[in-house]
């Protein structure tokens, strides 16, 4: 009988599995195809996982541990709140960089003399440990756990993060040496020397990433997740699996293209961002001019009936209150009410690229009314009603009027230029970068203190009567 070639038939089932991911990844690029392209690239996953276990030695070993991680990954994806999900995207990305980093340390131990195939392998721990604390770090921000690491930590992490690197780089040039016979070194020197790199690209992702804070945030973990994907694609060159090298690739190059997208859309560069921070200078207490000058939902209710544009900007605070459906159904009634309405979307609004995006596609909103900074900035002062939902930090003047501020610098939707500014929040407690927003001061500003939700249907409730 003719032997079956396992290899061949494994190799077919990456190149599918490839197929599928990348088919997956194009159609994410529609909201309508997104949860198709999901499925798609899910099942690509599943295919190459299953096509590995073909020639692995203890299959059966390598079955309980999907199903302990699968169940432990799904009952958490199946309970997390809406609001939660950005953390727990950065907790998935810190634990696939925890992956590649304990592969290529199980890589290493294999290993009984000084190859070049090492000097993957310290790469893949450097980035994969890295991507872990820091995406550990990303996690307790988003949660907000850690809250205004920037100030203090600053200088301390800049010199840890300089004391990572060099030691990296010293390790990897100290193989390359080794290996082409300009210095030898014993493996057992090696050893202890690869165990202080292991704890090294820890503090380095916790030095990375503890003082980033404000505006950043978004450009930090989109760095992470595309860190994530370089650590896995160097892990399948070491281990040879070609489905672990193109689904690295995918994610690394895709993840690095979105870094690039939201730090020109924050007028920021990847050195600034990493290495000078907003604000290094000055200070943020600034004293606010003006008074808080609240508003019932019946007055709100007069003033947005009377508009004749309307724009209406998210922010977190509508995907705490989980409002996108109310929120549609009052730009509808406006739209009836001979009132032109526009939605105005800040690139890093909420706590994950294109939030307040994914909330109004599932309102059902429609994408040509979507306005970013750019488009609508300059028509700010024709606006009659701007009305801030659960916004803060995307519309705070201070970013562009108050040197030192921690955000100055930031490109902000400037709703501080229209007629009259209506903000729904429930109390005046600042936004994630921590600042105190003087646009909630300013004359033309009224304050609709409550749930989002709530003060909306109450505003529709008014428009109904
Ligand atoms: P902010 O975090 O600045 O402000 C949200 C506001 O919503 C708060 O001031 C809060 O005030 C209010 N709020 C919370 N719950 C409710 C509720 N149920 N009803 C009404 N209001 C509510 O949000 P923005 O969207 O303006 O800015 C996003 C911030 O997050 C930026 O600093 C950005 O850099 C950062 N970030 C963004 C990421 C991204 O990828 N988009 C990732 C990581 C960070 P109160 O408690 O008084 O109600």
């Amino acid at each position: 009988m003719m032997d079956f070639d396992f290899t061949m038939l494994q190799q077919i089932g990456y190149i599918a599995s490839a197929i599928l991911f990348i088919y997956g990844l194009k159609m994410l690029s529609s909201e309508s195809s997104a949860a198709k392209g999901n499925m798609v690239s899910s099942f690509g996953m599943l295919l190459a996982i299953l096509v590995t276990l073909i020639d692995v030695i203890n299959p059966v070993l390598m079955l309980s541990a999907i199903l302990v991680g699968g169940s432990i990954g799904a009952i958490f994806a199946l309970r997390v709140k809406m609001t939660s999900i950005p953390e727990m995207v950065a907790l998935f990305n810190g634990f696939g960089g925890l992956s590649s980093y304990f592969l290529a340390w199980s890589e290493f131990n294999n290993q009984t003399e000084i190859s070049l195939v090492m000097t993957l392998t310290y790469l893949t721990i450097f980035i994969g440990g890295i991507t872990f604390s820091g995406s550990l770090i990303a996690f307790f921000k988003l949660s907000e756990v850690l809250k205004n690491t920037s100030n203090f930590v600053n200088s301390a992490s800049r010199w840890m993060l300089i004391f990572g690197c060099s030691f990296a780089l010293l390790c990897i040039l100290q193989i390359v040496l080794n290996v082409s016979g300009l210095l030898i070194l014993e493996m057992d020197l090696i050893r202890i020397i690869f165990v202080c790199f292991l704890i090294a690209s820890l503090i380095t992702g916790l030095a990375f990433v503890l003082p980033i804070g404000g505006g950043d945030m978004p450009v930090v973990i989109s760095l992470l997740n595309s860190l994530s994907g370089i650590a896995a694609a160097l892990a399948g060159i070491i281990i040879t699996n070609t489905a672990l090298i193109v689904a690295g690739c995918l994610v690394g190059a895709s993840g690095l293209v979105l870094t690039l997208i939201m730090a020109k859309s924050m007028n920021r560069t990847l050195y600034n961002i990493f290495f000078v921070g907003y604000a290094a200078s000055g200070s943020s207490d600034a004293e606010i001019e003006g008074e808080i000058k609240p508003i019932t939902a019946e007055d709100a209710f007069l003033v947005i009936e009377a508009a004749r544009s309307v724009l209406i900007v998210p922010g977190y605070g509508m995907a705490v209150a989980q409002a996108q459906h109310v929120v549609k159904e009052l730009g509808d009634l406006l739209e009836n009410n001979d009132c032109e309405v526009s939605y105005g979307i800040h690139p890093v609004a909420g706590r994950m690229p294109g939030h307040m995006n994914v909330l109004l596609a599932e309102a059902n909103v429609s994408y040509d009314n979507l306005l970013e900074p750019k488009d609508i900035n300059p028509k700010m002062d024709i606006v009659d009603v701007a009305i801030v939902i659960g916004a803060n930090d995307v519309v705070n003047p201070s970013a562009t009027e108050q040197p030192g501020s921690p955000i100055y610098g930031m490109p902000i939707l400037e709703v501080y230029k229209a007629k009259t500014v209506m903000v729904l929040k429930r109390s005046m407690s600042s936004g994630f970068a921590g600042v105190q927003n003087p646009l909630f001061f300013k004359e033309n500003s009224r304050m609709l203190f409550g749930d989002a939700k709530e003060s909306i249907s109450k505003l529709v409730a008014e428009f109904k009567e």
